[in-house]
């Protein structure tokens, strides 16, 4: 309420609070690795500020802008879902909304009630557990068992400089090069060293599936064999097995077989057998021995062959997968609005703008406390809590708030607040949430 000497009956005068700042998420194109978030795992928005007398109102919070690698997935760590999957410049997406400040008490008052005590309190800041993962965009993607000779190819087709017979396991991110395709060839594919399972149990539990699931995102398969091996059929098999155990897709790509370690004795002799033995399983393969580096018996050929599997610089320019898929799932309750069900002895309702005006309530001050109950008969709540069963002295559950139910002529759950002292705002605001909540779907009432 204003209080000033020469205004001794001052009006309510309580400004608003700042709304709290949101969290985005977009792409950064200086970062290649999650690293930064293996030490920061608690991120925060700015609080809004509080309302304060003469109508100010509280300042928003700060927003809060997290850079990732292109090709960062995001899921909600409860559900699994896949929020957003981040992989051009253009993207910016909201993973969490900051709370609404509250409604200072001014904008409570009506032609009835020119004083009201009532003034909403804040919406709590949303908190949201989220998994990023990060799926390397690679052109093209080397597998194959360990030892075949991955590291080798990518050091002759590339200026990388992995290392050879080791893999650094400190990291999870695979060796990547760009491929040099020949000097009259504009293009600059990327290519990138992928462990697979095997080889990743071998470091720690897990870590295969961290290398293999980069694999999807590729647009070719090169899969080094050791030709030189007792049985390099069988070799293959056992990848052609993991990747599809991984992922059955991954068998549908476009896959060159790289026939490795020619230079080794007896090998030149059976390589048409095996060969062929390839082409029976769909599978071109190309000669080479990586150990030789660039200029490497084969390597010049492989090289060509990568050149005329991988697309135009244009084509090649843009994300190997559609960019921006970002997954809404349709949310019973955001449609009807509400749903009640029983939980134990009590009733619970469940339902984001319920919820979020019990957050938005202080029930110490009883004409906010009825506004409050009003609102329940409003929106059907009280109805569909006594088709549900609910009788006098049950409890209703709604948040963290426990009510009784309190029906002593059957006409009502609680005294409801009189009609004419209910600011339209507050009900325009909830009703607006609901549409916004409902956007998108045709079926209406619950
Ligand atoms: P990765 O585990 O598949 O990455 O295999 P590496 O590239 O680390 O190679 C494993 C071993 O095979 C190393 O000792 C390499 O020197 C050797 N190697 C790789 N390519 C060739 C090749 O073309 N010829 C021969 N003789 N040895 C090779
Ligand atoms: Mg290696």
């Amino acid at each position: 309420m204003r209080r000033e000497s020469h205004v001794p009956r001052g009006g309510p005068d309580g400004g608003d609070g700042g709304r709290g700042g949101s969290v985005y998420v977009s792409v950064d194109t200086g970062q290649t690795t999650l690293r930064d978030f293996e030490q920061k795992r608690f991120l925060t928005a700015g609080d809004g500020g509080n309302g304060g007398n003469k109508q100010s109102h509280g300042k928003a919070g700060r927003e809060l802008e997290i850079g990732v690698p292109p090709g960062t997935a995001i899921f909600d760590a409860v559900s699994g879902d896949l929020i957003a999957d981040i992989v051009s410049r253009e993207q910016r997406v909201m993973i969490v909304k900051g709370g609404r400040g509250g409604l200072g008490n001014a904008h409570f008052v009506t032609s009835t009630h020119q004083a009201p005590r009532h003034a909403q309190k804040g919406e709590p800041g949303e908190v949201r557990a989220v998994r990023f993962e990060l799926r390397l965009i690679a052109d093209v993607g080397l597998v194959g068992l360990p030892n075949a000779g991955k590291s080798t190819t990518l050091a002759a087709l590339t200026a990388a400089q992995p290392k050879i017979g080791d893999y650094p396991f400190t990291t999870l991110e695979p060796n990547l090069g760009v491929l040099e395709l020949g000097l009259e060839d504009g293009r600059r594919p990327t290519i990138a060293d992928l462990p697979g399972l095997i080889e990743g149990a071998s470091m720690g539990a897990g870590l295969g599936f961290a290398f293999l699931r980069h694999a999807s995102r590729t647009r070719i398969l090169v899969h080094v064999v050791d030709a030189s091996a007792a049985d390099p059929l069988r070799d293959a098999g056992i990848i052609r097995d993991e990747l599809s155990a991984h992922n059955p897709a991954l068998l549908e790509k476009t896959t060159l077989i790289v026939l490795n370690k020619i230079d080794r004795p007896g090998v030149h002799e059976r390589l048409v057998e095996l060969q062929e033995g390839f082409a029976k399983l769909g599978l071109n393969s190309v000669a080479c021995s990586a150990l030789g580096g660039t200029l490497g018996e084969g390597v010049g050929a492989l090289r060509k062959e990568l050149a005329r599997l991988l697309p135009d610089a244009e084509t090649l320019s843009l994300p190997t997968e559609p960019a921006g898929v970002v997954v809404h799932r349709i949310d019973p309750i955001a449609i009807s609005g509400f749903e009640v069900s029983r939980e134990g002895v009590a009733f619970r309702v469940r339902g984001k703008a319920i919820e979020r005006l019990v957050h938005q309530t202080d029930f110490a001050r009883d004409e906010s406390a009825e506004r409050f109950h009003h609102e329940l008969k409003r929106q059907g709540i009280e109805e569909a809590l006594r088709k549900a069963g609910c009788r006098a002295g049950d409890s209703v559950l709604i948040g963290d708030l426990a009510l009784e139910w309190d029906d002593p002529d059957d006409s009502g759950l609680l005294n409801a607040a009189d009609a004419a002292d209910v600011a339209d705002l507050e009900l325009e605001e909830i009703g607006e949430t609901l549409e916004e909540a409902a956007t998108g779907s045709s079926e209406g009432s619950q």
